[in-house]
C-alpha cells in the first residue's frame, strides 16, 4: 500500500464544530474525500444543513448536520448522541467553531471577555472532552483542536486580548488532554492557522480594511485558503499520525517566524 492509499481515512466517523462555513466545511471536506462520513456541527442550522447536502452529494459520504451551540453542555452532549445514533463510533473529533470580538482590553465588557472565553475554549472543552470519553471507551480516536496563531503572538494592530488568551488555552488544554489520554488510543493535537480568508476575516469591514497592512508585515504577503489546512487536518486524523499527540501545528506563512 503506497503512502496515499496508508493515509485515507475510510471506514472512520467524525464531526467538525464550526462545519457550516469557512475552515470547518473545507476540512470537513477533506475529511469525507479521504473517505470519512462526517456530521458537520454548527449553531447555525441552516448553513449547515445546505452544507452537509452538498458535501454528500460531492463526496458520496454520509454528512448530515447538527444544530449545537458548543459552549452548551446539554447541546453538545446531545450531538454526540446523534452522531453515536448515525455512525455507532467516533473516530475524528474536529473542535473548530471559533468567534474574535476585536475591543481593547480596557474596554472590554464582562460579557464580551465570557462570551469569547466561552466559544473559543470552553466549547473546544466541551467537544473535546465529549469525543474523549467515547475515544477512550473506543480505545482509539484522533482529536484536532483548532488553536490560532493568536495563541503565540499578539495580533497588531487590532485589539483582541480574549481571543488571543482563548486560543493560547487551547493549546495548553490540548497538550493537558494529550497527556492524560496517552495511553488510551487517544491522541489530542492542536492547529495555529495564520490569517485564513474566510467570512470571519471577509465579512468583518473593520478587518478586511487591515489585510493590507497584514500582507505588508506577512512574509508571504497574503491570506491563507482554507484548503491549505486539509492535509494537515487529514494527517494528524489517520494512523499515521500514531505517534503524534500533544502538539501545536502552526500553518501560517511564516508570520509568527519572525
Ligand atoms: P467562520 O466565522 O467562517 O466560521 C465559524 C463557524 O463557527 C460558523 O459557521 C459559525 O456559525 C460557527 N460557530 C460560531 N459560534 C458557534 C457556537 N457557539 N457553536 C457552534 N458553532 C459556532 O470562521 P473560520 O475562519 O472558519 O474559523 C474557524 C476557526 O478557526 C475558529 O476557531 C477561528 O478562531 C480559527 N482561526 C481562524 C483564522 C482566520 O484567519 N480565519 C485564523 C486562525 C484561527
Amino acid at each position: 500500500m503506497g503512502i496515499i492509499e496508508k493515509m485515507r481515512l475510510d471506514g472512520k466517523k467524525g464531526f467538525v464544530t464550526g462545519g457550516a462555513r469557512g475552515i470547518g466545511k473545507s476540512v470537513a471536506l477533506a475529511l469525507c474525500e479521504a473517505g470519512a462520513d462526517i456530521a458537520i456541527v454548527d449553531m447555525d442550522i441552516d448553513e449547515a444543513q445546505k452544507t452537509a447536502e452538498w458535501m454528500a452529494k460531492e463526496t458520496g459520504q454520509d454528512v448530515f448536520a447538527v444544530q449545537t451551540d458548543v459552549t452548551s453542555p446539554d447541546d453538545v452532549n446531545q450531538m454526540v448522541d446523534q452522531v453515536l445514533a448515525r455512525f455507532g463510533r467516533l473516530d475524528i473529533a474536529f473542535c473548530n467553531a471559533g468567534i474574535c470580538i476585536n475591543v481593547p482590553a480596557v474596554d472590554m465588557t464582562f460579557e464580551q471577555w465570557k462570551k469569547v472565553i466561552d466559544v473559543n475554549l470552553t466549547g473546544v472543552f466541551l467537544t473535546a472532552q465529549a469525543a474523549g470519553r467515547i475515544m477512550i471507551k473506543q480505545g482509539s480516536g484522533s482529536i484536532i483542536n483548532t488553536a490560532s496563531m493568536s495563541a503565540h503572538i499578539v495580533n497588531v494592530p487590532q485589539p483582541q486580548c480574549a481571543y488571543n488568551a482563548s486560543k493560547a488555552g487551547v493549546i495548553q488544554l490540548t497538550k493537558s488532554m494529550a497527556v492524560e489520554w496517552a495511553t488510551t488510543g487517544v491522541r489530542v493535537n492542536s492547529i495555529s492557522p495564520g490569517y485564513i480568508g474566510t467570512e470571519l476575516i471577509l465579512a468583518a469591514p473593520h478587518l478586511t480594511a487591515l489585510i493590507d497592512e497584514w500582507n505588508k508585515i506577512g512574509p508571504m504577503h497574503r491570506l491563507g485558503k482554507p484548503e491549505e489546512l486539509q492535509a494537515l487536518v487529514v494527517y494528524l486524523a489517520g494512523d499515521m499520525a500514531s505517534f503524534t499527540t500533544g502538539s501545536d501545528f502552526v500553518a501560517d506563512g511564516a508570520f509568527t517566524a519572525f
